[in-house]
């Protein structure tokens, strides 16, 4: 959706092939039993330029969005709020915090580029920032980004992200949750961008047939997902390996509420829950994330629904049983983000064929930010290409 608003600003004319009844792709809105839920909990960091950018070209209001200065709370009372509160908090142990600076400081100088990828835990291990300040910060930041466990993430993209959020401009690293679901929050505006613009979206379209699709078009932009791609173009990429992100709604009697929007859980299955009232209005409803691979895929949903509600018992005094809960396992959410990944090009060889997707962009995780800048930079290309011919 990105690069058809791009391309449709810039008065091309473009037809979206979408094969799903909705359009959000990994970010969308789904029903079940009646019920209109998100597939899985998004959040959204001040860096995210390009996406804002667009959300405000296809007429998003500001309110779809809650805004919040970085603060990472904890049910076991661990709290942080804004970057410069690492210096100050007592919960972090004097040595780490000290370390803590020199660790910005070392990953500042050389421009946030390491000399060699490693796993974020060596780097963590390299500028002694393991202790505490790893349990509530630096770790859960890498697996909520880069969807990948520390050990076996990549240190260059999560400095990458360090740059671009903790250490980046004002307000680069405050949190933006949705308060509307996902197809709301930009793609279904897109679809009517696109629409008043001249073009065109087909849903319950799938393409089947590229050769075809060329013929017909000037220029064809190839954005599924990366696990996706070897229907319409087998032996393109490299074979990827993916992550798993599970998100576990509960509904609670109404008055049933979290002590904080957005609560972290430091040491069972679940790392972030959500409050859907204070975001989507939803009374009541608990959405829990678990991002990266673990024990809880071995579960059965029954079983990580329990887990999940014994979980939160500790963060809510007299936290009644759930009325009713539904896990949503999104198995291949990204690909894992580990260390000297290779990416595939955005041009293609063959002409007028062009990539976009989460999983193209050189320096960023898979995110929506990555998603979207890679389809900018694929209109970018044809438009490009389309005025030079
Ligand atoms: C549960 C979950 C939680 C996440 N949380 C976050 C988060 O908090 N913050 C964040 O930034 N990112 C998050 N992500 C990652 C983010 O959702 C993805 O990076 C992003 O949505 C990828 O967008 P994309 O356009 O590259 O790919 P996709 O969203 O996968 O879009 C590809 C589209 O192509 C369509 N398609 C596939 N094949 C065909 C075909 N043959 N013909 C026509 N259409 C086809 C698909 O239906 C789909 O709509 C999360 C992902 C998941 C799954």
């Amino acid at each position: 959706m990105a690069a058809a608003v791009t391309l449709a600003a810039r008065g091309v004319s473009v037809t979206v092939f979408e094969s799903g009844p909705v359009p959000g792709g990994r970010a969308r809105r789904v029903t079940t039993e009646g019920r209109e839920l998100d597939n899985g909990q998004h959040i959204l960091i001040g860096a995210y330029t390009e996406l804002l950018r667009l959300m405000r070209e296809v007429g998003v209001p500001s309110a779809a969005l809650l805004r919040k200065p970085l603060e990472m709370r904890y049910a076991d009372g661990f709290r942080l709020r804004g970057a410069a509160a690492l210096l100050y908090c007592r919960r972090i142990p004097f040595r780490e915090r000290v370390d803590a600076v020199r660790f910005m400081i070392g990953l500042k100088r050389n421009s946030f580029r390491l000399p060699e990828d490693i796993s974020v835990n060596t780097l963590l291990q390299q500028y002694r920032q393991n202790g505490v300040i790893g349990h509530y910060v630096w770790r859960p930041l890498c697996v909520s980004a880069l969807n990948t466990p520390p050990d076996r993430a990549s240190a260059q993209v999560f400095a990458t992200v360090l740059r671009d959020s903790v250490a980046g401009a004002s307000g680069a690293s405050d949190f933006l949750l949705p308060r509307v679901d996902l197809s709301r929050l930009f793609p279904e505006p897109a679809c009517a961008f696109v629409a008043r613009s001249g073009g065109a979206v087909r849903l319950n379209a799938p393409v089947r047939d590229l050769a075809a699709l060329r013929k017909e078009f000037d220029a064809v932009i190839v954005a599924v997902g990366p696990h996706q791609l070897k229907t319409l173009l087998p032996g393109l990429g490299p074979d990827y390996e993916y992550q798993p992100i599970y998100t576990c709604y509960l509904q609670y009697p109404e008055q049933v509420q979290l002590p904080f929007q957005m609560l972290g859980f430091s040491d069972g299955l679940v790392q972030w829950a959500f409050d859907r009232a204070a975001l989507t209005g939803e009374r009541g409803l608990i959405a829990c994330v678990i991002s990266a691979q673990g024990d809880h895929q071995q579960m059965t949903h029954e079983e990580l629904a329990a887990n999940c509600h014994r979980e939160l018992k500790g963060a809510i005094r007299d936290l009644p049983d759930p009325q009713w809960s539904r896990v949503i396992a999104e198995k291949r959410a990204t690909i894992a983000c580990v260390p000297g990944m290779k990416k595939p090009d955005f041009k293609l060889a063959a002409p007028g064929l062009f990539l976009a997707g989460d999983y193209l962009d050189p320096d960023y995780p898979p995110t929506l930010e990555a998603a979207v800048r890679s389809g900018i930079r694929a209109a970018e290309l044809i438009s490009g290409t389309i005025a030079n011919s």
